[in-house]
C-alpha cells in the first residue's frame, strides 16, 4: 500500500470505530467505510477491550418508515433539532446529485461530526445513530420528509408529506410548556 493508501484505510478505520461507538449497524458501517464485515467484527472487539462504551451491536431492521419521526411532539423536536445541525453542516444540500445515496466515506465522517453535536443538544431522548442515519437520507431527499419555516417562531422544523392535518412547531409548543417567567 502507498502513503495515499494507507491514510484512508486509517480514516475507514476511525470512522468504523466512532460509528461503533454511536452503535450503528454493522451493514451501515461497511457501506459507509466500504471494511469488510470481520474488519469491522476485529474493530468491535478492540473497542471493548480499550473500554468504550460499546453496547450490543445492532442487528434488528433499520428503521425505515418517515413517519416515525413525526409521530409525536416529542419526537419531532428531536428530529426538527437534528435537522438544524444537519443543516448546518450542509448536509442536507449538496452539489452532488442525491449526495444522501452515496455511501461514501467523507459523508459518514461529517456525519458522526454532526451526531456528536446533536446528542447534547437533544431535549429528552435524542434519536439513536440508526434512527439519525435514515432520519439525515430520508430529510434530504425530500420526498417523505420536508423542512417547514414557522411563521411564529421562523425555526424551520420537520414535517411528514403524508399527514394532511399538521400539529404545531415543535418548538413553539417547547417554549409554551416552559414555565412562564414572573
Ligand atoms: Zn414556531
Amino acid at each position: 500500500m502507498n502513503n495515499q493508501a494507507i491514510l484512508v484505510q486509517q480514516q475507514r478505520m476511525a470512522t468504523a470505530i466512532q460509528m461503533i461507538r454511536y452503535e450503528a449497524r454493522t451493514r451501515t458501517i461497511r457501506l459507509a467505510t466500504k471494511l469488510t464485515e470481520d474488519q469491522i467484527r476485529r474493530l468491535y472487539r478492540q473497542a471493548r477491550v480499550m473500554g468504550a462504551a460499546v453496547a450490543t451491536r445492532h442487528r434488528g431492521r433499520s428503521p425505515t418508515q418517515a413517519l416515525q419521526y413525526t409521530r409525536n411532539f416529542a419526537v419531532q423536536l428531536e428530529a426538527s433539532i437534528l435537522a438544524s445541525v444537519l443543516t448546518k453542516h450542509a448536509m442536507l444540500r449538496g452539489r452532488r446529485e442525491k449526495p444522501w445515496l452515496s455511501n461514501s466515506l467523507h459523508y459518514a465522517q461529517r456525519f458522526c461530526v454532526a451526531y456528536g453535536e446533536y446528542v447534547p443538544l437533544a431535549q429528552q431522548q435524542p434519536l439513536n445513530f440508526e434512527q439519525a442515519w435514515h432520519f439525515a437520507r430520508t430529510l434530504a431527499a425530500r420526498s417523505e420528509l420536508y423542512l417547514q419555516r414557522c411563521t411564529r417562531c421562523a425555526s424551520h422544523f420537520v414535517r411528514d408529506t403524508s399527514t394532511i392535518l399538521h400539529g404545531q412547531c415543535p418548538f413553539c409548543r417547547l417554549r409554551e410548556q416552559l414555565p412562564r417567567s414572573r
